[in-house]
Formats: structure tokens, sequence, C-alpha cells
């Protein structure tokens, strides 16, 4: 049986390692840190099967499916999510609402202002952001960021694998890496290494640019996403229905004015995501993403000021929240908030990349969906095993020959 080293201990390697395992390969997952210490540990965990681009929509539903399969393991909260959008974003909705019905993936589409307003009203009585149209996905939700990873590193463990925490890999040799451990032998490397794709690229000898129209550009983009922890006494975000509320996806024209004092935050299209916190109390959301050239890695995570929420965060989330329902608005000054950053990639088409990039070093680079992707791990492991014909929309070529993943018309890259 091939043996492989697997470098990453985030949702993406752990998934592959389970997956490589399970078809009774030799694996050694190395992480230099400790599992779930890079973007894995500190997402939002939302799932949901909202992209425009349509290759990615069999393999979405493909993660649903695992997530249904262990909802408890994976601490998955089946809530539904819901995308709610302006004019400009009605025909993404409805391609994607035919996506859904092509891969065999339940949603619902509404549209027409007065439509979607009883369809929200119906839930939360004071919604009042005004949009087009909402769709409506029942078996997305969120999982438990932590929790996931845990679970795959129990599946990958379970299976047969080795996991090595606090081992880095710094070099490469025909059929080994090189570690500060010494070298481990295998016959291939899956190099999953979340945002350390540009360090990971150098050890590879390789230049982490692509040609995208002629031009080059970098692989990867980093891209600060902004989340938090908000708690108002006396509101939050249960409805009529009474059961838990979905997770929700507004959209907005704009601009987006402040609660606080009337200010233009925003003088355009704007964005925000929500859910009921952890414990089913507050709320935790996020949007505005901020870009960062070249920022630094390490420490990766809260201990790194670079990588925390900008001051302005909170004053946009809440401001967003308050455009979304009454019961929000001119509460200000009362919201409990532990805002936090975290920092990701993203390719120049906004969606991963599955392929060999060098003799014997098959890759994943992050593009910001690993836990909508979780699937990927079982299709990277066919790959492996000789073609993945899911995949080849996810190949480092197609930058160079133009077949790019079509973009949606939101504000930010998520979709
Ligand atoms: C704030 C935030 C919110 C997010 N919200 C969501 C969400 O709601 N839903 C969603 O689907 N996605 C979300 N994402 C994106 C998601 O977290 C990523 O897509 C996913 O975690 C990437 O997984 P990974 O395994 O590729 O990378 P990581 O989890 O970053 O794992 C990479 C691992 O590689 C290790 N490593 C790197 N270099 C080396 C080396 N040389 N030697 C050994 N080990 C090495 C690192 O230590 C790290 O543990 C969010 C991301 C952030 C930051």
């Amino acid at each position: 049986m091939p043996s492989h080293v697997v470098i990453g201990g985030g949702v993406n390697g752990l998934s592959v390692a389970w997956h490589l395992a399970e078809r009774g390969a030799d694996v050694v997952v190395l992480d230099k840190g400790r599992i779930g210490g890079g973007a894995s540990g500190i997402a939002g965990g939302i799932v949901r099967n909202y992209y425009r681009s349509e290759p990615i929509t069999g393999l979405v539903r493909m993660s649903v499916e695992m997530f249904e399969e262990d909802p408890e393991a994976y601490g998955f909260r089946q809530v539904g999510y819901m995308a709610a959008v302006p004019e400009r974003q009605v025909d993404d909705l409805a391609a994607i609402r035919d996506q859904h019905e092509r891969a065999g993936y339940e949603s619902e589409l509404v549209t027409g202002a007065d439509a979607c307003r009883e369809y929200l009203t119906w839930r939360w009585p004071d919604w009042e952001a005004p949009v087009e149209a909402v769709l409506h996905e029942r078996r997305g939700g969120w999982a438990d960021s932590m929790q996931t990873v845990r679970r795959l590193a129990e599946r990958a463990r379970a299976a047969g694998a080795e996991i090595r925490e606090g081992v880095e890999v710094t070099g490469f040799d025909p059929g080994a890496v090189t570690t500060a451990a010494g070298r481990v032998e295998c016959e291939t490397v899956v190099a999953c290494p979340g945002p350390w794709v540009e360090p990971m690229w150098r050890l590879l000898g390789l230049e982490p640019v692509v040609e995208v129209d002629g031009e080059r550009r970098p692989l990867v983009t980093y891209i600060k996403a902004q989340e938090g922890e908000f708690a108002l006494e006396g509101a939050g975000l249960s409805g009529s229905a009474g059961a838990e509320a979905p997770v929700v996806h507004l959209d907005q024209a704009g601009p987006l004015r402040s609660d606080r004092d009337g200010r233009v935050l925003v003088d355009g299209p704007w964005g925000i995501y929500f859910r009921m916190g952890r414990t089913g109390t507050g709320i935790t959301g996020g949007g505005l993403p901020v870009y960062l050239g070249g920022p630094p890695l390490d420490p990766y995570g809260p201990d790194n000021p670079e990588h925390a929420a900008d001051p302005g965060f909170t004053d946009f989330f809440t401001s967003g929240l308050a455009t979304a329902l009454r019961r929000f608005r001119g509460r200000a000054g009362d919201w409990r908030v532990t805002a936090a950053g975290g920092l990701l990639t993203h390719t120049p088409d906004d969606y991963p990349v599955c392929d060999w990039v060098a003799p014997g070093v098959y890759a994943i680079v992050d593009s910001g969906h690993g836990f909508k992707t979780l699937a990927i791990g079982r299709l990277v492991a066919d790959d492996l095993d000789g073609g993945e014909p899911l995949l080849e929309p996810f190949r480092l070529g197609r930058f160079a020959s133009g077949a790019l993943h079509v973009a949606s018309q939101g504000p930010y890259p998520w979709t």
C-alpha cells in the first residue's frame, strides 16, 4: 500500500488522512502546531450550499451528507440557512436554486419584495431589511469548528493514520519530507497548509504566482475575516416560529448607516451573516472582510494583533443587525461584544485548488470554504488513486486556461 505524509491538521488535511487511511494506505499527518491550530479551529463553521459556481454544488451536498451521518459528533446544528439579497443578486439566487435541483439538494426560492417580506416576517415579525429574493436551504446550518476537527482526527486515527503534532515540515527530498525531528519517508505528500500556502510553495521551490488572463497574480490573497460574539440584554434571534433560528446571510445594496450616530459606514453594497451563539443565546456573525498584503502568519489567531477585527467592525455588524431586525434598532450602546478576526486565503477566483503541484506532491489550496467542502478529503483520496472527475474544475491550470469559476454579484468573495 502506498504511504502518504499529509501536511496540516486542519479540516482539509484530516479529512484527506481519514479517507486515505480508510483505503488501507499508511498515513502520517504532520502539523507544526496542534490540530485545529490554523483556520479550522477558529472558523464560524457555517455550512451552506450558496455558491454561484456549479461544480462545487455536488461537493457541498456530499459534505452536508457527511455532517448528517453524524451530526452530534461534528457538533452540527442543522438549523437551515437563508440568503436574503437585493435586486442585483436575484439572478444569482435563481441560478443557485437550479444548481441545487440538478445536484439533488433541496432548497426553496422566494422572489419579489412582498413575498420575501411575508416569508421573513413569518419567522421574525420585526424583519426590516428590504430584499428581493430569499433562498432557504433547510439542510444547511453550522458546525462547532473544534468538534469537527476532533471528530475528523478521531476518524483518521481509527482508520490507522498517525497524527504527529509539533512537527514542522522544513523541506522536501525525493521520497521524503524533512523536519527538525528528522526525515519522514513517503511515496506521496498531500500538502494542506491552510494560510501557510506561500511558505509551503517556497519550500517546494515554487513561486506562489499564477497567470490569469496573461497577467501574473498571487496564487492567494490574504483576507482577514471579521467575526464576533454579540449579546444584547432582552433581544436575541428567536422568532415566532419557535425552532432555533436559521443562519442568515443578508446582503444589501447600501449604504449602511451607523445605528449609533447615523454616519455612513459603507457607501455601497454590504452584507453580514449571523446565527445564534453556541450556547443558544447571543449572536455569532461576521462580514466586511479586510484584504491584507503579506501579513505575518505566526502567531496565528487571537494572539496576533494583525489578525484581530478592526475597531470599526462592531459598529458595522451591529448596524447591519439593526437594519435586519427592528428589535436591534437604537441599541448601539448596549451590546456586549467579543470581536475576533482570522486570517484566510482566497485564490484568484475564490475557489480551492486540488492538484499535483510538484513530483509526488499534491496540494489543497484553501479558499475559505473548508467546512462546506468537508467531503473534499474523500475526493482527493480518489484523485490520488488515479483521477477524480469532480475535481477537474479545481485544477491549478484553470487560471492560465481561463476556465475560472463564475463569480456572484455578492459584495464579498464568499459565494
Ligand atoms: C474567521 C474565519 C471564519 C471562517 N468561517 C468559515 C465558515 O463559517 N465556514 C467555512 O466553511 N469555512 C470558514 N472559514 C474557512 C475555513 O476555516 C478554512 O477553509 C479551513 O479551515 C481550511 O482548512 P485547512 O485544513 O486547509 O487549513 P488550516 O485549518 O489552516 O490547517 C493548516 C494546518 O497546516 C499546518 N501547517 C502549515 N504549515 C506547516 C508546515 N510547514 N509543517 C507542518 N504543518 C504545517 C498549520 O499548523 C495548520 O494547523 C473561516 C475561516 C476563518 C479564518
